[in-house]
Order: structure tokens, then C-alpha cells, then sequence
């Protein structure tokens, strides 16, 4: 049977239309798949004492998606508190992997330690547009694979949309870029009706200044270029900057090279700089060197989150191109260990100079150690999720 031109024409257009709807589908379902995939996290039922929600300190967050979990684990006799955030930006996986090994490991004497493995859940829903980064990424454990989501650095528009063509801190003024507006770590302090970000911030300052929370450790990571990895950053309050040096000055003496740098006045929005000025508690952020998020990377794989084994920098540290200030490859393993050992030295910090006043001692045990971390690799520090 012949067809006529026009015959044809249809034909073609229906198979063109019924192609476009297959792939339109398929990567929804993408799309659809990840923002809805939930982490998981093992909770020891008699070691974390409960489980709160951001909306109880920010009553807009209730019901969405940014509405995360903070895990406090309260030891017998009170004492000081410790806040870590892990997860404010998703495309760091070493802070929420630190985060999750500290939530699974860690055993309270004295005092209360709060976590929270997904800062901004938001940002764990989608991809930073354009860098074909991966989705997943699985640890090794003895109980089997343990997946993990490489989100975006920003909250899903979904949730913040438009973005303003600058960005204006709201309690200081201060001019960003237009990327900033969905960045949790420009938001701070935050805002109860401001946008979706600034209710996440808010979410966290009221948590700290409801509960009075002695200190607080924010986990990152940057690429190998960026001048604060390997650092801590430090509130400017001189508890803060003494506990800090401390720290760093042990962690030096143990082989693991680190620096520490005040928070400069006139950068707005940062934990280090707002929880510092806005609650009594005191303010830190690590960074740790994550090839992933490198500028001169080259193919997006699991295996370049994992090993931070990238030809692209090799290439560049063997010709002495850019700055690359911390030496490439850095394995997730060793990112984790050096996060979980920087917590470690900051609590024994506080411990030496303010433990005999005021609140008395910290007292966490169960830390794995760096040693420990680097030869068993960090899926030993992660427990069996039980349903
Ligand atoms: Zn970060």
C-alpha cells in the first residue's frame, strides 16, 4: 500500500510525538525518582534520646520538604551542648558522611550533642544544573552498599523561585550574587517568613538559641583551588579563636595538616559569622578538599566522589598549574576522617580551657579515630539500618 504525502507526514509526526513523550517521561521519572528518594540513617533506638523537626522552630517548614530531622543524643548527667550540621550543601558529601558517622557512633556522658545529617533537604532533591554530576553514590559496609545523594549546592526552585538579579542579605544588606538567594550558608540568620532558604537558616539559629547550644560545627568541603580547605573557620569571639588554635595545633602535632582562619567581619549569611553574632554559641566550619566540585575536573563519576582521583588535577599539580593547595587525590575516606577527628580535638579543646567552669565538661565517646577511619575505610563506621 502506497502512502500519500500527507499520510506520511502524519505518520512521521505521530512516531515523533509518541519519541518526544517516551523521553520526556523517562527522565521525569529521573527526576521524579531522586528528589523523592529518602537517606537513610541508623538511629539507635536507646542511644538517641529523640528526634526533633525544623518546624518546631520554624512553624513554615512544617509539612514540606526542608522540614529535616535533628537527632539529639542526651547524655546522663547534663553539661554542654554540641550542634553538628552535616548536609548544607549536598554537592559536599563529606560533611553529611561525617555527620552520619557521628550520629551512628557517638555515646553521650555528660552533656547533649545535636545533629543533622541534611541541612537543606531541598538541595537534596535535584542536580546543580550543568555539571552533569552523578545522583548516588554507594559506601561499602559489612552490611552491604549504603547510597548516599549528591545534590545541588542551592535549595530546589520548587521550593524558591524567581531569583532576585542580587541577592541582599537581609540583616545586614550586604550585595551577593544572584546564586547566593538559594545558598543555606548566606541565609543565615534566617528569617521565620522571609524565603524557603531563610526559614531553613532560622530553623537552625532558634535551635541553637532555644536550646543554648555551647558549640556549634558546620561540615563542608570546596575544590582543590579554594583558599579555606583544610582550615577551620572560627568565629571571631576569643573562646572561639583560642579553642581553634587548640585544635588545630593538635591536629598539626597528629600529621594532619589543617590551619585555622577568623571569620572575616564583612561576610554576611555564614554559620560562622552569624550563629557567632546571633546566639551565644561558638561558631566553627571545616572544609575538607573535594575534587568533585573542582573547577578543572574532568568526567562526573562516582568513583571521582569517592577516590578524589582526577587526571584533570594531576595533570595540573605535576605542571605546577593554578593554585592547587592541598594535593589531590583526597578520598572520601579521608575527607570523613578528618571531620569527625576535627570535631574530636574542638570538643577536647573547649574541654581544657572551659571544662572546670560554668557548664563543666563535654563528655562523647565512640569517636572512630583518624588512624581507625583510614585503615578500615569510613562504610566500618557506618551501622545497619534496621527496619
Ligand atoms: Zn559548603
Amino acid at each position: 500500500m502506497q502512502l500519500s504525502k500527507k499520510q506520511k507526514g502524519i505518520l512521521y509526526s505521530s512516531c515523533f510525538i509518541i519519541l518526544a513523550l517516551v523521553i520526556t517521561f523517562w527522565s521525569g521519572k529521573n527526576f521524579y525518582d531522586f528528589a523523592h528518594y529518602e537517606t537513610e540513617f541508623a538511629i539507635r533506638e536507646n542511644v538517641v534520646t529523640r528526634v526533633e523537626k525544623f518546624s518546631k522552630y520554624s512553624p513554615r517548614l512544617k509539612g514540606t520538604v526542608g522540614d529535616s530531622n535533628i537527632y539529639v543524643i542526651e547524655g546522663a548527667e547534663p553539661g554542654p551542648s554540641i550542634l553538628i550540621i552535616g548536609g548544607t550543601h549536598p554537592n559536599e558529601p563529606a560533611g553529611q558522611v561525617a555527620a552520619t558517622v557521628l550520629l551512628e557512633n557517638l555515646t553521650v556522658e555528660r552533656g547533649t550533642v545535636y545533629i543533622i545529617t541534611e541541612a537543606n533537604r531541598s538541595a537534596y532533591t535535584h542536580s546543580h544544573p550543568q555539571e552533569a554530576s552523578i545522583q548516588y553514590f554507594g559506601i561499602e559496609t559489612p552490611y552491604g552498599v549504603r547510597t548516599f545523594k549528591f545534590g545541588s549546592r542551592a535549595t530546589n526552585t520548587n521550593q524558591q523561585w524567581p531569583n532576585p538579579d542580587v541577592y541582599v542579605h537581609r540583616n545586614s544588606g550586604q550585595k551577593l550574587s544572584s546564586a547566593d538567594t538559594r545558598n543555606l550558608n548566606r541565609a543565615y540568620p534566617g528569617s521565620e517568613n522571609g524565603t524557603y532558604t531563610e526559614r531553613v537558616a532560622y530553623a537552625i539559629t532558634e535551635c541553637i538559641r532555644q536550646n543554648n547550644i555551647t558549640i556549634t560545627i558546620d561540615l563542608h568541603e570546596a575544590s582543590p583551588e579554594y583558599q579555606t580547605i583544610n582550615t577551620i573557620v572560627s568565629h571571631n569571639r576569643k573562646e572561639a579563636l583560642k579553642i581553634a588554635a587548640a585544635a588545630t595545633l593538635m591536629m598539626e602535632s597528629n600529621d594532619v595538616s589543617i590551619r585555622y582562619e577568623e571569620s572575616p567581619l564583612n561576610l554576611h549569611g555564614l554559620t560562622h559569622r552569624e550563629l557567632g553574632d546571633y546566639t551565644d554559641t561558638l561558631a566553627f566550619l571545616l572544609e575538607t578538599s573535594n575534587a568533585s566540585q573542582g573547577k578543572i575536573r574532568g568526567a562526573f563519576t562516582e568513583e571521582l566522589v569517592l577516590t578524589g582521583k582526577d587526571k584533570f588535577y594531576q595533570k595540573a599539580m605535576e605542571k605546577g598549574i593554578g593554585k592547587i593547595l592541598y594535593a589531590a587525590p583526597v578520598s572520601l575516606d579521608e575527607r570523613v576522617a578528618r571531620h569527625v577527628y576535627g570535631v574530636y580535638e574542638i570538643i577536647q579543646a573547649y574541654n581544657k580551657y572551659y571544662g572546670t567552669e560554668g557548664l563543666g565538661e563535654l563528655k562523647v565517646n565512640g569517636f572512630p579515630s583518624y588512624q581507625d577511619i583510614m585503615t578500615n575505610g569510613v562504610g566500618n563506621y557506618l551501622k545497619e539500618i534496621i527496619k
